[in-house]
């Protein structure tokens, strides 16, 4: 792990700004303060930043959870461990960590230092989410979404995490057709998923098309039990649409509902 007193390793870290030396000073006042307003400022303008993360995301994860390990602070604890599943969907393996590590920035040592520590603290995060997830009941909807998001990664489903990133909004799900991979819209309206061949938002005068509910054997007991243990009302009237087949409305070749939403990404 790079302490908080090696600026001079801070310094050298990449970022979104190229400004990783007032992450030490952050991290330090987190710890003291267990601010969200803090988390928010750390995790969503300095290491993370449209979609990208970057050497210095690496280091400081590991302080990140330090904190949320040694707070009782349940709402902080809850509401940073749901940002960092977002900053951390594609961040568990070896050769996606290789990737973020920019040429002649740091030395070996200093980049082993940061990976093993990283690594450690993806552990770290998987037990902690786990852990938090039968306290979710303090969050609001979207928040219980998000930190679905961070349940999937810390499960290793990563895909299923980005689709609940992408369409976190609830309102609106893509299909792709896995055959001809033409698009269906699928909205959300008063918890029953409507199927169009285009847009209704340009295009209101369409006719519905049928979604058969419950009829694919598709298992999705991953995704039912974490939202059946944090009570995701939201989601719930959605799984027998997920579970169910929809005929392609451009090949007429039928597939599950869910399959054409993890094709969509
Ligand atoms: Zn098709």
């Amino acid at each position: 792990m790079i302490e908080l007193d090696e600026l001079h390793i801070w310094r050298k870290l990449s970022s979104p700004y190229r400004n990783s030396e007032v992450i030490p000073s952050l991290i330090q006042e987190l710890s003291k303060s267990l601010n969200k307003k803090i988390a928010d400022e750390l995790i969503w303008e300095h290491i993370y930043h449209q979609g990208s993360v970057y050497e210095n995301t690496l280091a400081t994860v590991p302080h990140v959870l330090m904190i949320i390990e040694e707070s009782d602070d349940i709402e902080f604890n809850i509401d940073v461990l749901a940002s960092l599943g977002v900053v951390l969907i594609y961040l568990d393996n070896i050769s996606e960590l290789e990737q973020i590590f920019e040429e002649d920035h740091l030395n070996e040592k200093e980049k082993n230092r940061i990976q093993i520590a990283f690594m450690d603290s993806i552990e770290k995060f998987r037990n902690l989410v786990n852990k938090y997830s039968h306290n979710t009941e303090i969050l609001n909807e979207d928040s219980k979404r998000f930190y679905l998001i961070a349940f999937l990664v810390s499960i290793k489903r990563h895909k299923e995490a980005e689709i609940f990133k992408t369409f976190n909004i609830n309102d609106e799900y893509i299909f792709v057709c896995p055959t001809c991979e033409e698009e269906t819209f699928l909205w959300n309206e008063e918890n029953v998923l409507n199927a169009y061949s285009s847009d209704p938002t340009t295009n209101k005068n369409q006719e519905k098309l049928r979604i058969d509910v419950n009829t694919s054997n598709i298992n999705l007991d991953w995704l039912e039990k974490p939202i059946d243990i944090m009570n995701i009302n939201s989601l719930k009237p959605l799984i027998p649409y997920f579970k169910g087949d929809i005929n392609c409305h451009s090949c007429n070749k039928k597939h599950n509902v869910f399959k054409g939403i993890m094709n969509s990404i």
